[in-house]
């Protein structure tokens, strides 16, 4: 049956909160053994905790996605893996010429490295199976879109993208699929950051009016990651309530 993850180990990496936390909401109601790896303890205990009581079975794993050791320990402690969803990331705004090429180096560590790292490690540990289902977060953003004060940003989801084209491809005889989603604006607390003003912004420029549900994405993550999925792979799912779609603003249905 479609949808159905009981027995199944799915690992979402950045869900203390925001996507992540959407995603692994969708998992555990979908009957998975969900862990949670975040670099926020006191946030992914608090989800754990709520999501477990919500569904099921879901428990909090402390993991920092720039670091290799880090990485290593986290899966040693999740043993068997049947699923990641690698959705940390981070989205700071700084304009090109006052980047610092540390700000530069920070983003992609964060955004791009650890999606080598963590996927390098989940197909060390799927392939025995001959079983595994990755899915990435991407984002319109660079990609498809830019932004003033993405370029850094921007440069790490086109190279998510980038990435899973060829390491799908290194696995497609072992029985894993990589593929991603690409949100447009999704109501989390880092989009908050953003303000009030690039909210109401944003809900106007969205063709169904509103902003996206963490849970939006999480449906998309889990159609992917689902066994019925077995025959798509290094394919990118866009879930942005048609953002990229309008030319002008005048194609912008009237309320
Ligand atoms: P969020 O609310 O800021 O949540 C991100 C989580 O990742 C936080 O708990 C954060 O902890 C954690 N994290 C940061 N650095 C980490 C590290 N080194 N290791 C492990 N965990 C770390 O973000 P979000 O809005 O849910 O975004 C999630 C993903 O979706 C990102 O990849 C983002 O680029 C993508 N995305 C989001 C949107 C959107 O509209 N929200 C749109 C397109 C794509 P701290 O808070 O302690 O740093």
């Amino acid at each position: 049956m479609l949808g159905d993850f009981t027995g199944q180990k799915v690992v979402v990496t950045g869900a203390a909160k925001g996507i992540g936390k959407g995603i692994a909401s969708v998992f555990v109601k979908a009957g998975a053994d969900v862990v949670i790896g975040d670099i926020d303890m006191e946030n992914g205990k608090k989800t754990a905790s709520e999501l477990t009581q919500l569904a099921g079975s879901c428990e909090y794993i402390y993991l920092d996605v720039t670091n290799q050791d880090s990485i290593e320990k986290f899966f040693d402690a999740v043993e068997d893996v049947q699923v990641l969803c690698s959705n940390t990331g981070i989205f700071p705004q700084k304009k090109i010429v006052d980047m610092t090429v540390e700000d530069w180096d920070h983003i992609q560590n964060v955004n791009l490295k650890s999606t080598f790292l963590m996927v390098k490690e989940a197909i060390k540990r799927m392939t025995p199976a001959k079983y595994g289902r990755i899915v990435l977060t991407s984002s319109i953003t660079g990609a498809v879109t830019g932004f003033p004060g993405w370029s850094h940003y921007g440069a790490t989801k086109a190279g998510i993208l980038g990435f899973m084209r060829s390491a799908c491809l290194e696995v497609a005889r072992k029985g894993i699929t990589i593929n991603a989603v690409m949100p447009g604006n999704i109501l989390t607390e880092g989009l908050k950051e953003q303000g009030e003003k690039y909210l109401e912004t944003m809900a106007k420029s969205v063709p169904t009016g509103f902003l996206g549900d963490p849970e939006d994405i999480g449906n998309a993550a889990l159609f992917l990651a689902s066994a019925e999925a077995r025959y798509i792979t290094g394919q990118a799912i866009i879930v942005d309530g048609g953002q990229i779609l309008p030319e002008t603003l005048e194609a912008l249905p009237e309320d």
